[in-house]
């Protein structure tokens, strides 16, 4: 079991943490800032400074309730102390497409039914992708989708991270929007929402920013029919 730190502050660039396992090239902490591949959003990279050498980080993964850090070399030891450090500027452009990502689907859900429903997304450090399921679809629909996605950018609404029993968590009106991620959420003990002030609330376990301001400005960079009712919206960011 690996303390996640991730999940309460996505803004730790650096910790302290104990090896507990190692096999080979593969790590085990008792605590980790590094965020495992998983729910559209790739891993963290970054270095771990332990016995006096640096390692690099490749690839982050989840297993049960470990994380599991692999690195570019061997350290065939434990118990001794570590320091993490993360790519900050990939992390960081991860944490702001998400966001962004949370903010269309909040768009595009409290259009109510008029649009339609996200199904899925993947993020890249420079770009991401949303699909959903449309009744109509159009241009010129996604380009007011992302219009209104940058006004509650510009409005600069708060995000906060919560626990909550999962009673609690299915009382909010539109937290799990679709049957199987009812089921889920019926299942965890303590559910993480991550809430955008005044706009929408999701049980989620990714990295957010703190601020909708610092998601940049969100450009359409491309639509793409996958089928009668699958479509696929590309976006960048920039500035902030
Ligand atoms: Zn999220």
């Amino acid at each position: 079991m690996t303390e996640k730190l991730y999940l309460q502050n996505s803004y730790i660039k650096e910790t302290r943490s104990k090896l507990t396992a190692s096999t080979e090239n593969i790590l085990e902490f008792d605590r980790t800032i590094f965020y495992p591949t998983g729910g559209g959003q790739p891993c963290d990279t970054g270095t771990i400074r332990a016995n006096g050498k640096l390692f690099n980080v490749v690839e982050v993964t989840k297993q049960g309730e470990s994380v599991l850090h692999r690195i570019d070399g061997e350290l065939n030891t434990t118990n001794i102390e570590v320091m993490q450090e993360i790519d900050w500027n990939r992390r960081y452009s991860h944490m702001r497409y998400h966001t962004a990502i949370h903010i269309i689907d909040a768009v595009v859900h409290h259009s109510s039914g008029k649009y339609g429903m996200i199904t899925g997304s993947q993020i890249y450090q420079d770009r991401a992708r949303v699909d959903f399921d449309f009744q109509d679809f159009s241009r010129e629909l996604a380009e007011r989708i992302i219009e209104d996605s940058n006004k509650v950018v510009m409005e600069k609404h708060p995000i906060l991270i919560r626990e909550m029993t999962s009673e609690e968590a299915l009382s909010i009106p539109d937290l799990a929007r679709t049957e199987p991620g009812r089921e889920l959420i019926k299942k965890l003990g303590v559910v993480r929402v991550i809430e955008i002030k005044d706009i929408d609330a999701q049980a989620d376990g990714g990295t957010h920013v703190n601020n909708t301001a610092e998601v940049g400005k969100i450009h359409l960079s491309g639509i793409e029919s996958k089928g009668k009712r699958n479509k696929r919206m590309s976006i960048v960011l920039t500035g902030q």
